[in-house]
């Protein structure tokens, strides 16, 4: 990726041009095509970008009050020039200087943003439907202007600096000139965008998007000389009471401090009073962000104190695994001036985790008992994040054990550990679990067979944080997790479905299976740490798995991915003793000779073991050597026949 705006070069007026970094080009086309009807949205963005400046600033200016001396009352203030067909946005804010100008205004700095538009570009249609998504900033402009310029102005720095752009692929940056620290942002209306020059529009649009901005937001009096008035309530939002808030004031505020344009799956609103106090919003996202993954993402809640915005960035506030959450915490129980670092290892800030953990977890738990289908949905996005928390987070894993949902052998629906063992069948004595990367290639592996048979539930687990937590986790109520995959699953002492007594007359071994199972070991060596009749398949026949002191298939496969580990291990080579071909084997086996005749259908058995586990087959040549001489041998029995 190329992730910075580049080529200057000198504009006709002695500026510099430079070129839009690529994704901000194809963020800035897929903008410009929109047909997109909530176009209006673009004031929201700018109104937050210029409120997330004042509260910048304001936090700058705690340890260094000369930034705001002479202009220490923070607003925003919008006007119109009909004549001009301008809408002017200013804010006494934090400001740019040239290096944040060309950095801020000429790349995406949001990753998520970035992976979208590259998931997204060269697809019109899509990046229209998805635009909706995702807060596309400062460059929502170029939805209703031709052209944008911003002149702006770093606190405690002297000189100003306009950006200018049409959005087309580059941008210009010169000296400027303006009165005072902030940003003006002026948008040259299209045609087709005038009516953002109409007072009322625009009062009615602050409204629903803004009203929350604890800034006041002025609108200044068409020319006849009044003073500005402020519009929206201009108090945080997390302030008042929650009776007084409707949802969709909650969703805007949302929107604005999670850059988030979907509604909140959950909005936890409360206030903590007692040995330490805090006020929370919090929000759970609808939809996943692209980077929930991404190994630099981290919390985005935000920590004000006394109503002051501190940090977004504060790795103490909530624990990594609940790092879908987004919005505010607001403390009176920390120093105003306390630094990012003394926020470190901070006892205060531990016990505000603490409680915010609990209670995040507690809500979650209980829309997991009380509305399943709904969360099922934050479990699709969620889950394999919250899983972090098992083998991260000792003290809470109880409760997270709780909340962790699961896809079964038992149906479409989620089941919850509880369940599971509520169903668990006479004689079963573990928690059966297959691992692998896609539901549908695991709920097909052959060694399920036997549990599918025995009726007994199998969970499916297709998260790779499913390989880490299991092993540090052990055991649910007393009963252990067990790999269907791995060691002898011991599924004797447990009922097939279609038999009608209890002591079930297990057929003998077929004659000739102990030959077999010696002629396969002798003939495939160290390709296989064992050989043995198996009772977890029923149609197959054979397949492999681990020994119990050896690491488990998936997380092998997992590991090998990331290059952690090279070597295989040997497995298990199990065979199904029911089976027409396994059995015929059994019978030849016993004749003499034997070794030698049945060598090809041994290797032959064990890469068709291989394929079936998604295994690559180690002498692809060999093995189709082998082939062709099965079917052929195949081809001339059947031709002598006829
Ligand atoms: P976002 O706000 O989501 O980070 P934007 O594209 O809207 O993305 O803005 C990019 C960056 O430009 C912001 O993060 C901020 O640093 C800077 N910026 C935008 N508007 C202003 C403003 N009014 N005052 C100061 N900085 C601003």
């Amino acid at each position: 990726m190329n992730d910075k705006a580049t080529t200057e070069a000198n504009g006709p007026n002695g500026e510099t041009k430079m070129e839009f970094q690529a994704e901000v080009s194809r963020l800035l086309d897929i903008v410009a095509h929109s047909l997109y009807s909530d176009r209006e949205i673009f004031l929201r963005e700018l109104i937050s970008n210029a409120s997330d400046a004042c509260d910048r600033l304001r936090y700058a200016a705690l340890t260094d009050p000369a930034l705001t001396e002479g202009d220490s009352d923070f607003r925003i203030e919008i006007a119109a020039d009909t004549d001009a067909k301008t809408l002017t946005i200013s804010d006494n804010g934090i400001g740019m200087n040239r290096d944040d100008l060309i950095e801020n205004l000429g790349t995406i700095a949001r990753s998520g943003t970035a992976a979208f538009v590259d998931q997204v570009a060269g697809d019109a249609d899509s990046g229209v439907s998805l635009i909706g998504q995702f807060g596309v900033g400062f460059y929502a402009s170029f939805m209703v202007a031709d052209s944008v310029s911003v002149v702006t102005q770093r606190a405690g720095e002297t000189d100003a600096w306009r950006w200018t752009s049409d959005g087309k692929g580059s941008f210009t940056v010169d000296a400027a000139e303006r009165d005072g620290r902030g940003t003006t942002i002026t948008l040259h209306l299209r045609e087709d965008a005038t009516e953002f020059l109409e007072p009322e529009r625009l009062r009615g649009i602050i409204k629903t998007y803004s009203d929350h901005i604890s800034i006041p937001i002025k609108l200044a009096a068409s020319a006849d000389g009044e003073a500005p008035d402020t519009v929206n309530e201009a108090s945080a939002l997390w302030t008042r009471p929650r009776n007084d808030i409707d949802e969709k004031q909650y969703t805007e505020f949302y929107h604005h401090v999670a850059h988030a344009m979907d509604d909140p799956w959950m909005t936890l609103h409360f206030r903590v009073e007692g040995v330490i106090e805090y006020t929370g919003l919090l929000f759970i996202p609808t939809s996943r962000p692209f980077d929930i993954f991404h190994p630099d993402r981290k919390s985005m809640v935000k920590l004000y104190v006394k109503r002051v915005f501190i940090t977004d960035d504060c790795p103490d506030l909530l624990p990594a695994w609940l790092r879908f959450l987004r919005g505010v915490i607001d403390t009176e129980d920390l120093d105003l001036n306390v630094s990012r670092e003394l926020l470190q290892k901070n006892p205060v800030l531990a016990k505000i985790r603490s409680g915010l953990t609990k209670r995040v977890l507690t809500a979650l738990e209980k829309k997991a008992e009380k509305e399943p289908e709904e969360f099922a949905a934050f479990w699709e996005n969620f889950g394999a994040v919250l899983k972090e928390g098992l083998y991260e987070d000792f003290e809470h894993r109880e409760q997270l054990l709780k909340t962790t949902r699961f896809r079964s052998t038992h149906g479409e629906g989620l089941v919850s550990l509880a369940e599971y063992v509520g169903r668990m069948k006479d004689g079963q004595d573990a928690i059966f679990y297959i691992s692998g990367d896609d539901l549908d290639t695991i709920s097909r592996s052959p060694q399920l067979e036997g549990f599918r048979d025995r009726d007994v539930e199998v969970l499916l687990l297709t998260d790779p944080v499913d390989e880490f937590w299991i092993p540090s986790v052990g055991v649910y109520e007393t009963k252990p997790f067990k790999s269907v995959t791995r060691g002898g699953a011991d599924l004797s002492a447990i009922k097939k479905k279609d038999a009608d007594n209890d002591d079930e007359d297990k057929p003998a071994e077929p004659k000739g299976m102990g030959n077999l199972i010696a002629l396969l070991k002798e003939t495939l060596g160290d390709a296989v740490k064992d050989v043995r009749s198996s009772d977890r398949l029923t149609s197959s026949a054979v397949c492999l798995v681990a020994d119990d002191s050896d690491i488990d298939m998936n997380l092998e496969r997992l590991l090998k991915q990331h290059k952690q580990l090279n070597e295989t291990a040997v497995r298990i080579l199990e065979i199904n003793p029911d089976h027409a071909l396994i059995q015929d084997l059994a019978a030849r086996a016993q004749e003499d000779g034997a070794g030698e005749r049945l060598a090809d259908a041994a290797h032959l058995l064990l890469d068709q073991a291989r394929v079936l586990e998604g295994e690559p087959v180690p002498d692809p040549a060999a093995f189709a050597r082998r082939l062709d001489a099965v079917i052929a041998t195949g081809l001339k029995v059947s031709g002598s026949e006829s």
